[in-house]
């Protein structure tokens, strides 16, 4: 038997097969995905272009997609047709193979939404049972373990540190950063150097970032990028004491009324086997955790582990906003501001946060992040990004032939994406179909999806001055896209953590109210999001968990 089993190797299970095996606990890691590493990640556009090489084919895994008609009625496709799919990296260590790295912290206001805010109609909004002091040493932790780099600069809304400055020097950065900076000065604003999971050189025995230019929805060739994989299950090999089962689909968790006692998993030759452990983990990402549970049915739990209040699935978010653009274009600058712009390779690496807390007719707003980038390297997707004129039109033929050519040629475009607080809502919500299975015969999930109107006036809010800020940099043809569309990578909630069972799965330090030794430490315990990417809270809290896992361990309650 093992004293602990983590199902899901991502962000949320890594740190724990990290922490608990160093500690000299036998630890059993079982992943649905492949076992890829660096020389599997090459840049081949054609090969590797769309990470849904890295997802399961959606005839033989999907979800069900539930949104609102016109008419106002709950209508269900199910993504093998539509083709919308919410599967993110499915591999040894899960989709942060495939982020790119744009590392954030939430901030003290983050973690007391509703007594900072107020209610809002028709939103769930709770105070988190943690607040951020209690989560700023594991910040710390992932910055020296998993490898942040960048540079603090004070600025109204910089969160408190322990650490004046960040371990690592901040990547490369390409001096359009610098336009960037003089604009905020004029604009009076604070350009804050984004921080990175991607080690600027050789470090913590991983090779330093090659400056590819091909980072977000890409595996990374050298190890720079922190992916829980590279970062930290390769680690936990060394110690010896960590089995990672790739290729292993666990659908079921077994338990006797007081704790979890076997989980039942498929491997990759289609038998059923299982696995015993005294202590039990799920990090499936948040959807995958919640489907798991909800099948997992049992005399005592007739809805699903945990399940007895229905709170499973429920309070589902991703995080709210959207993106924008604007064209620098070569006729518009002087020839060196021309070479500057032909430069690939260093990062921009700029944030803006000065909007993180706002006021609106004497009421304070909560508000978000926005994130400034060159527009992603990848041809086709570059390409793509021409097909439609300033008005929207479908362009084709010889037009898009030379629009392309000028894009690729004489423009570059800057890009932005905006990160603000998706509230949670009655309609947003992960359940299971059990019309519809996958492959092994498993309900899939049903995601209801559903977002607050606040998201979108805050989010429209946080891109209007983003593209304040474009045009100040001397872009022309800018837009912005703001919309209810959530973003399939960006998601979490479902396990909420809370005081009882009635409104909550999980308690403080993520232990299933209702067994003793079920523990779920991927996004789903959020019970709202912060206005930044979620992965270095993920990080943070799963080492927070390992501590209190292990201390149990050590007063030898398990
Ligand atoms: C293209 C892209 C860009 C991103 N960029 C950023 C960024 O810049 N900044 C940021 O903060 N975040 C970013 N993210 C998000 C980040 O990757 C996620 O927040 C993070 O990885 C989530 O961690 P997790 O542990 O919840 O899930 P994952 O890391 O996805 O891990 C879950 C794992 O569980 C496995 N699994 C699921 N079901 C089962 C099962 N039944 N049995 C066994 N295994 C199972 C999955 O295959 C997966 O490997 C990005 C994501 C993508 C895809
Ligand atoms: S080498 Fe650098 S640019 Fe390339 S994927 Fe890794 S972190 Fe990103």
């Amino acid at each position: 038997m093992y004293d602990v089993c983590i199902i899901g190797s991502g962000a949320g299970g890594a740190p724990i097969a990290y922490e608990l095996s160093r500690a000299g606990k036998r630890v059993l890691v079982l992943e649905k995905g492949r076992y890829y590493t660096e020389k599997d990640f090459f840049k081949d556009e054609l090969a590797v272009s769309r990470r849904d090489i890295y997802t399961p084919p959606l005839d033989e895994e999907q979800h069900v997609i539930e949104t609102q008609n016109s008419d106002g009625e709950w209508e269900a496709v199910e993504s093998r047709k539509s083709g919308w799919n919410f599967w993110n990296g499915s591999m040894v260590g899960g989709s942060s193979n495939l982020m790119s790295g744009y590392f954030h912290r939430m901030k003290p206001n983050d973690f007391k939404l509703l007594s900072t805010y107020g209610k809002i109609e028709g939103a769930n909004i709770v105070d988190w049972m943690i607040d951020y002091k209690e989560l700023e040493p594991y910040y710390d932790k992932v910055e020296k373990i998993v490898g942040v780099s960048g540079r603090v600069v004070k600025h109204p809304f910089l969160e408190p540190r322990s650490s004046a400055e960040y371990p690592f020097k901040p990547t490369w950065e390409h001096p359009i950063s610098s336009w960037f900076d003089t604009a905020c000065q004029k604009l009076g604003l604070y350009s804050i150097p984004t921080a990175r999971a991607v080690l600027p050189s050789d470090a913590l025995e991983r090779k330093g970032c090659s400056y590819s230019n091909f980072c977000g929805s890409y595996g990374c060739a050298t190890g720079a990028k922190g992916n829980a994989r590279s970062a930290l299950l390769n680690k936990a090999l060394k110690t010896g004491n960590c089995t990672i089962l790739s290729d292993s689909f666990v659908y079921k968790i077994d338990n006797d009324g007081k704790k979890a006692t076997k989980i039942h998993y498929y491997n990759k030759n289609g038998r059923s086997l299982h696995a015993e452990a005294k202590l039990f983990v799920l990090a499936a990402q948040a959807v995958e955790s919640s489907r798991l549970l909800l099948n997992s049915k049992s005399s005592r739990f007739k809805n699903g582990l945990l399940n007895n209040y229905g709170q499973v699935g429920k309070n589902l978010i991703f995080s709210a906003g959207g993106s924008g653009e604007g064209r620098l274009r070569f006729e518009d600058l002087p020839k060196e501001k021309q070479n500057v712009l032909l430069l690939r390779g260093a990062f921009v690496n700029r944030s803006l946060q000065d909007w993180y807390e706002f006021e609106q007719e004497g009421k304070k707003i909560k508000g978000g992040t926005i994130d400034f980038l060159f527009e992603h390297a990848n041809p086709t997707n570059r390409a793509m990004g021409e097909v439609y004129d300033k008005d929207l039109n479908l362009i084709w033929g010889e037009r898009l032939q030379q629009r392309i050519k000028y894009a690729f040629i004489r423009s570059r475009k800057f890009v932005f994406e905006v990160f603000n607080d998706w509230l949670p809502t009655d309609d947003c919500f992960v359940g299971v179909d059990e019309n519809v299975k996958d492959k092994w015969g498993v309900p899939v999930a049903k995601i209801r999806l559903n977002s607050h109107n606040h998201d979108i006036e805050v989010g429209s809010f946080l891109a209007q001055k983003a593209e304040t800020l474009l045009k100040e940099m001397g872009a022309v043809e800018i837009r912005s896209n703001i919309s209810s569309a959530p973003p399939p990578n960006l998601v979490a909630g479902g396990c909420r953590f809370g005081n009882n069972e009635e409104n909550s799965v999980l308690d403080r330090n993520c232990k299933a109210h209702a067994l003793d030794n079920l523990y779920v430490t991927d996004a789903s315990f959020m019970p709202t999001g912060g206005s930044v990417p979620y992965t270095w809270t993920i990080y943070a809290n799963s080492f927070r968990v390992a501590d209190k896992i292990l201390k149990r361990f050590h007063d030898k309650e398990l």
